[in-house]
């Protein structure tokens, strides 16, 4: 088996900005691929990673703010066409997340009409065998107890857990947590500074985390009860390291960014800012960014 992650997308906030793609990252373990977040242009970003959607098995939706599942319609109705293989339709692409059965029910009945009718002109597997969606209760800790991990999957070499993290007023927001054969990836979903999610990635290889520069948005003219709400819902470009330092990760990547600009604070700025106090391995994240994970490497 191998584990390779792929970052398809890495801007934070819905508006559309030039030269970086909405925030959405694959794992690829084995001939399995797994989807985490599907902002705007995740299905071409799966296509130009080289991506394969025959192989597409799951989706983890950290939550339902549109810059996360603005294109997961996409994601499941584009490739409906190819899901099919010798022995018949694929197995369903399966969704996960903070009431995702809602989310996919509403895409489906929105789609109803295209998924009728393309079957009576073209050679389509069964509708109805598609997608399925799964939603992730977490459960609230008992008096004075830590929260515990939830287990959302474990197939096949590769298992998933999530807790709740911190993101203004989305109850539940999730991150996951990816542990294989060969190693462990995190995805913080968004969130501030949050203590369950440093117990969930303790030791991963690499930890895949949203990054805000606040300073830079206040220069900016985000002042006042904007900024304050900013600052409820993402953790800041200089407090992300001692994140990573805490949960003592090997490498750190920089992901669903704010500002989203590219030009705006440059890779190598990001990357800077944030390791200064993180004694493993800062990565800016990019859209294509690849890392292989190697059980032994570390
Ligand atoms: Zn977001």
């Amino acid at each position: 088996m191998s584990t390779e992650l792929v970052l398809l997308g890495t801007a934070g906030a819905p508006m559309p900005v030039a030269g970086r793609g909405g925030i959405a990252s694959a794992l690829v373990v084995g001939d399995r691929v797994f989807v985490i977040d599907c902002g705007r242009g995740a299905p071409s970003a799966f296509v130009d990673a080289g991506l394969d959607f025959r192989r597409l098995d799951a989706v983890f939706v950290t939550h339902q703010h549109a810059d996360h599942i603005g294109d997961l319609p996409g994601m499941l109705l584009y490739p409906w066409g190819i899901r099919t293989g010798p022995h018949g339709p694929l197995p369903p692409i399966r969704v996960y997340g903070p009431r995702t059965t809602d989310l996919v029910q509403g895409i489906l009945a929105t789609y109803s009409y295209h998924l009728k009718v393309m079957p009576l002109d073209a050679e389509m597997p069964d509708p109805g065998g598609l997608v399925r969606a799964a939603d992730i209760q977490i459960p609230a800790p008992a008096d004075g107890d830590a929260r515990q991990p939830v287990v959302v999957m474990d197939s096949g070499g590769v298992r998933v857990t999530a807790i709740a993290v911190t993101h203004g007023h989305v109850m539940p927001a999730l991150a996951y947590r990816f542990d294989t054969e060969d190693g462990s990836v995190v995805f913080s979903g968004d969130t501030t500074v949050n203590d369950d999610l440093i117990a969930l990635a303790q030791e991963a290889d690499i930890l895949v985390h949203c990054v805000a520069d606040l300073g830079y948005l206040k220069r900016h003219g985000t002042t006042g009860a904007e900024l304050e709400h900013m600052a409820g819902l993402h953790t800041d470009v200089t407090q992300v390291g001692g994140v990573a330092e805490r949960a003592r990760v090997h490498e750190l990547i920089l992901t669903h960014y704010l500002p989203a600009e590219p030009g705006a604070i440059s890779e190598a700025e990001w990357a800077t800012r944030a390791g200064t106090s993180f004694s493993g391995k800062t990565s800016a994240g990019r859209d294509g960014l690849r890392r292989v994970l190697h059980r032994t490497g570390r």
